[in-house]
């Protein structure tokens, strides 16, 4: 027996969410050449060069202060109060290179990814960039989408001071009309503090919620720095809260070796039901999209295998668009 993909497709079942995870690594796949300018995408590690921050952090190092390092270095400054006017202008120059990046024309993995998940399912993301939010923007209309959660903040978008809304920075409050605030981006210091702001306090909140309730986990080119140490820790906890988790299975969407990833996740997985690909086409969401759920669900549970009906291998959004169209037509959600 075999669930086809007709089956599939014109059945969706009502499970619980598909939650993801996306780091660092996410964002070089979806845009490896740079973005839509051949502007590269900055990780911790190159920060400094890319963002091309040198000039200005010779210019405002305080004497002795020698680290290469952004991270160690940011740490330094931001302890030291005589910094803070550097410390800003440091955080403005990452900031506007950050929101001048553009997704390209064509088809990312970002637009991929989100047209493949459900309304009840979310997407987290740790990365300042723009693609998601403008993935996000450019294919909310053509079908309907997860949720999405900034939660080291973001350079594309604001939230209300007084209403629990949020949206494009340069844009208003449905509730209020008044000006959105920038969310603002949260540095790598040892001890996050995710309370400072309003957003980030609502998104980590959702965060403990969705992976306390989600059904499958996908975690998608996320390194888990020490840096975020209290943040894994507290999404391990959400996340086996519920349950031990022996059934659900965890895809992690990484090109670091095994070994690693295995060291880095396997706290989540006490059984070890994971699976790691290398790239997103072999995912679960490449393979089932908008059925990722069901895609488990039916082998585990009752032996059945499901027969897959993978993305198309196109650069054109429309037909990216209208393929999960036709998938999403059979659900009521
Ligand atoms: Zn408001």
């Amino acid at each position: 027996m075999l669930k086809t993909r007709q089956d599939l497709i014109e059945a969706p079942m009502d499970l619980r969410p598909h939650i993801v995870l996306l780091g660092a690594g996410a964002s070089r796949a979806a845009c490896p050449t740079g973005d839509a300018g051949g502007r590269l995408l900055p990780v911790m590690d190159d920060l400094i060069d890319v963002v091309g921050l040198q000039q200005l952090i010779d210019r405002v190092r305080p004497e002795g202060l020698q680290d290469r390092n952004f991270e160690a270095f940011y740490g330094q400054m931001i302890a030291d109060p005589k910094c803070a006017s550097q410390v800003k202008e440091i955080e403005r120059h990452i900031d506007s290179y950050l929101s001048s990046l553009s997704l390209p024309t064509h088809t990312t993995i970002y637009d991929q990814l989100l047209v493949s998940l459900r309304p009840r399912d979310a997407v987290f993301t740790f990365n300042w960039d723009p693609f998601l939010f403008d993935a996000y923007q450019r294919n909310r209309y053509s079908v309907s989408l997860p949720e999405i959660f900034f939660l080291h903040g973001n350079v594309r978008i604001g939230a209300c001071r007084e209403h629990d809304l949020w949206g494009d920075r340069n844009g208003v409050c449905l509730k209020c009309s008044q000006r959105l605030s920038d969310v603002p981006l949260l540095y790598p210091i040892a001890r996050k503090d995710y309370s400072n702001n309003d957003y980030i306090r609502h998104s980590w909140e959702a965060a403990k919620t969705l992976f306390k309730d989600a059904f499958t986990l996908t975690i998608f080119g996320y390194s888990a720095p020490d840096s975020d140490k209290d943040a894994k820790e507290l999404l391990r906890s959400a996340w086996l809260d519920r349950s031990d988790r022996k059934m659900e299975h965890i895809e992690i969407i990484d090109i670091a070796d095994h070994s690693y990833l295995h060291d880095c996740w396997s706290p989540f997985t006490p059984t070890f039901h994971y699976d790691i690909v290398r790239i997103f086409e072999q995912s679960r969401l490449a393979r089932w999209p908008r059925r990722s759920g069901e895609s488990i669900w039916f082998p585990m549970t009752q032996g059945i295998p499901c027969e897959d009906f993978p993305l198309p291998i196109s650069d054109s959004l429309e037909e990216l668009q209208a393929f999960v169209g036709e998938i999403a037509r059979h659900e009521k959600e």
